[in-house]
C-alpha cells in the first residue's frame, strides 16, 4: 500500500478521510440492521482499518508510532460513535416503524366479510334448520352410482343429457364424476339413517357449461329431502312457500308446473311471485309475473329402494335449486360470472 518514507502521511490521510465517511454515516443511521453493516465496513476485516493495519510494517520504523497512534484514535472515535447510537436506537425503540405511539388513534382495520353465495347459503340454511331440517354435506367428486344410479338414471337414460356432465378419469378403469347435483348426498343420508329423514344439501355442484350471463361451469345449489310416513304433496308445497317467503322477506304465491327428473314422481318446476312487481309483470319476471326458482317433486320409490327403504311404508319429496339465481334474483344482479372474478368492487356491496 505505501511505500517506504511517503507512506506516513498517505496512511494517516486515509484514516482521517475514512473516519470523516463513516461518522457522517453513523450519525445518519436509523437502524441497527444498517448500523450493523457500518460495524463491518469501517472495523471488519474488509475495512480500510484492518488494510492500513496491514500496512504498518512496511513502513520505516520510525513512522510507525505516529501511523499507530492514528489507528488507535480512529478505532476508538469509530467505536465510540456506533456504541452511542446503538444505545440511541434501544432507547427509542430501534426501528421506527417498531415505535408505539399509545397517543395515536387506533388504524382502521377492514375485517371482510363472507362472499355474498356464503351469506345467501347460510341464510336459507337457517331457515330450513327453523323447520327441523339437519344439514349435511358430501363429496364434490363422487361415482356415477351416487350421482346417477342410485338417482334412477340408469346408463343410457335419456335424462343424463340434460346434466352435461365431467368425467374424472380415476386410472383404474372406472370413472368418477364432478357431481351434476348435490342429490348423491340424499342417497348417502338415506343410506346411513332410518326414517324419519329431513335434510338439506347445500353445495358446490359441477356441469360442462360455457360460461355466460346465467351459467357457469361452477355453481352452488341447495336441495332438500323430507322422507317419513304418509308425507303428502301438500307439506311440499306448503313447505317452498315457506322457505320462500321467508327468504324474500314477505308472504310471496306458488306456482308448480309439471316437469320430469328421474329421481322424483310426480316433478314440478316451482316459481314464486315477482317481489319486485307482486305478480304484475316487470323487467326481472320478463313481464310473466313469475319467478322460476326450481325443480321439485315426491321422491321415486325406486330411490327408496336403491337406498333399502320401504316405498310402501314411506314417502317423502325433494326440491332443489340454485344459490346463485337466488343472490342474482334478490340483489338484481345481471351476471353469474360476478360471483367468482373476485372484483372486490362487486363483493363489496353486499
Ligand atoms: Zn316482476
Amino acid at each position: 500500500v505505501a511505500s517506504k518514507g511517503t507512506g506516513k502521511e498517505k496512511l494517516t490521510a486515509l484514516l482521517e478521510k475514512t473516519e470523516t465517511k463513516a461518522l457522517s454515516a453513523i450519525a445518519d443511521t436509523k437502524s441497527s440492521a444498517t448500523l450493523d453493516e457500518l460495524k463491518r465496513e469501517y472495523l471488519g476485516k474488509k475495512s480500510v482499518l484492518k488494510q492500513v493495519n496491514e500496512s504498518l510494517k512496511d513502513l520505516a520504523t520510525e513512522e510507525r508510532p505516529e501511523v499507530g497512534r492514528a489507528i488507535s484514535s480512529y478505532r476508538e472515535k469509530i467505536a465510540a460513535a456506533i456504541a452511542e447510537k446503538e444505545e440511541k436506537l434501544q432507547k427509542s425503540g430501534g426501528e421506527p416503524s417498531d415505535i408505539v405511539d399509545l397517543t395515536l388513534p387506533p388504524r382502521n382495520q377492514p375485517r371482510g366479510h363472507y362472499h355474498l353465495i356464503t351469506q345467501v347459503e347460510r341464510e336459507l340454511v337457517d331457515i330450513f334448520v327453523g323447520l327441523g331440517y339437519q344439514v349435511a354435506e358430501g363429496p364434490e367428486v363422487d361415482t356415477d352410482w351416487y350421482n346417477f344410479e342410485a338417482l334412477n338414471f340408469p346408463p343410457g337414460h335419456p335424462a343424463r343429457d340434460m346434466q352435461d356432465t365431467l368425467y374424472v378419469n380415476r386410472g383404474n378403469g372406472t370413472d368418477a364424476v364432478l357431481r351434476t347435483h348435490t342429490s348423491p348426498v340424499q342417497v348417502r343420508t338415506m343410506e346411513k339413517q332410518k326414517p324419519p329423514v329431513y335434510v338439506v344439501v347445500p353445495g358446490r355442484v359441477f356441469r360442462q357449461e360455457t360460461l355466460d350471463a346465467r351459467h357457469s361451469p361452477v355453481f352452488h345449489q341447495l336441495e332438500g329431502l323430507a322422507v317419513d310416513e304418509s308425507i303428502t304433496m301438500g307439506d311440499m308445497f306448503g313447505t317452498i312457500k315457506t322457505f320462500l317467503s321467508a327468504f324474500f322477506g314477505r308472504d310471496v304465491r306458488t306456482r308448480f308446473l309439471p316437469s320430469f327428473f328421474p329421481f322424483t314422481e310426480p316433478s314440478a318446476e316451482f316459481a314464486a311471485s315477482c317481489v319486485f312487481c307482486d305478480g304484475v309483470g316487470c323487467n326481472v319476471c320478463s313481464k310473466t309475473g313469475w319467478i322460476e326458482v326450481g325443480g321439485c317433486g315426491m321422491v321415486d320409490p325406486n330411490v327408496f329402494l336403491a337406498v333399502g327403504y320401504d316405498p310402501e311404508v314411506v314417502s317423502g319429496f325433494a326440491f332443489g335449486f340454485g344459490l346463485e339465481r337466488m343472490a342474482m334474483l334478490r340483489h338484481g344482479i345481471g351476471t353469474i360470472a360476478s360471483f367468482y372474478q373476485n372484483d372486490v368492487r362487486v363483493l363489496q356491496q353486499f
